[in-house]
């Protein structure tokens, strides 16, 4: 007796108790004959018959995904993405009559009617769109709701890296978060995170929200700076992860906005998961409280010589070298020092000493002041 011939008379015992959808009777029995299409299954069990009564199980919602399908289209259509995945919502009344036919007949092994619902959607979506469907790692994922004829997508985040240049003073590394929502994102933000765009954060924000669409863009910097500090030579690295892109892809890698310039921009797979080595070149204006002369600045010669030890509030210490020191003095209570060291040495405190051992006023035995420092170089390690 054929696998076929064993499976039709429970088949017809089904059939006589409750009518069913070509769908539904037909995934009963497809893992077992070994067949991919319930649908041509469950017709031929029904013998062809063109009735078509309302099924017991679904309802007859297999016959409605088209319009789900159109729901799909719709809420993806300014989403840009070669791969998809698609998660459902069905009335739970669906799955209790699915359940119930298949304890009643002892049916194992088979697709509930949810994940069916959900491979027919995948299967009408892809042939349509002619997207891939990836189930781990899809670049969008729909989730549909049959229950209330909803449907919603939220795409895969994105990381980029990129340097910048910054030729302006007076303009702040970080923005600060939305007052109302402190960075989470909300109606009054627009779900950025940042209301307002007056920074190096700011404009690439805006940057990458106007090129890519998404909701927040969180930034690892490769070191820090101040307000009024410069950033020279090829720039500082950054990375940035936008969540919910609509776009995945930047036509160009560079780009000159308000305060500052792009460039180097690529798309990466993460953020760096531990921070990153990198050396600062800097360039600071010092100013001393007493006269110096050419002679006692040669003592800062001594200082790439010994680590750094910086102590910070927390407790931590860390240690940080100087790699190479170079002066010029301006007159008899300034100088400027252009100097290359490990990145995360804290440049203010380094030069008056505050809790950075050996700092420059030590070293110079007289107090000194940064008034303003510039990164002409930052280069990851
Ligand atoms: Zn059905
Ligand atoms: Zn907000």
């Amino acid at each position: 007796m054929s696998a076929y011939q064993k499976i039709t008379p429970i088949a017809n015992q089904i059939l006589k108790k409750y009518d069913l959808c070509d769908h539904c009777l037909g995934r009963l029995f497809s893992k077992q004959l070994h067949l991919s299409s319930n649908k041509l299954l469950g017709r031929k069990l029904k013998k062809n018959s063109k009735s078509n009564p309302r099924c017991y199980i679904c309802k007859n919602l297999f016959e409605n995904l088209n319009y789900f399908l159109k729901l799909m289209l719709d809420s993806a259509s300014s989403h840009s993405y070669s791969s998809f995945n698609v998660g459902i919502t069905i009335k739970p009344s669906i799955i209790d009559r699915d359940d119930v036919i298949r304890s009643k007949y002892k049916l194992k092994g088979i697709d509930g009617v949810k994940t069916d619902i959900t491979k027919e959607l995948v299967k009408l979506f892809s042939k349509k769109t002619k997207k891939k469907f990836d189930y781990l790692d899809s670049e969008i994922v729909f989730t549909v709701n049959l229950k209330d004829e909803s449907c919603s997508v939220r795409s895969k985040s994105l990381t980029l890296s990129g340097r910048y240049v910054k030729h302006a003073r007076d303009f702040s590394q970080k923005q600060k978060s939305c007052s109302n929502c402190a960075g989470k994102g909300c109606r009054i933000c627009d779900f950025h995170g940042i209301s307002e765009y007056d920074s190096v954060e700011g404009e690439i924000s805006q940057f990458l929200f106007k090129k890519l669409g998404g909701t927040t863009a969180k930034f690892t910097w490769i070191g820090g700076e101040d307000k009024s500090s410069l950033i020279l030579g090829t720039g500082r690295p950054f990375f940035v992860k936008i969540q919910n892109p609509h776009k995945r892809k930047l036509r160009s890698n560079s780009a000159k906005l308000e305060h500052i310039e792009i460039s180097n921009m690529k798309i990466v797979s993460d953020s760096p998961k531990k921070p990153l080595k990198f050396n600062s070149l800097v360039e600071a204006k010092i100013s001393t409280s007493s006269k110096i002369d050419s002679k006692l600045l040669q003592k800062l010669k001594i200082l790439p010589k010994n680590p750094i030890v910086v102590y910070e509030k927390s407790g931590k210490r860390s240690e940080k070298k100087i790699l190479s020191i170079k002066y010029k003095k301006h007159d008899d209570a300034s100088f400027t020092l252009f100097f290359k060291f490990e990145g995360g040495l804290p440049v203010k405190r380094f030069v008056t000493g505050d809790d950075v051992s050996p700092g420059l006023s030590q070293t110079l035995g007289m107090p000194c002041k940064c008034v303003e420092f510039d990164f002409h170089d930052v280069e990851v390690k």
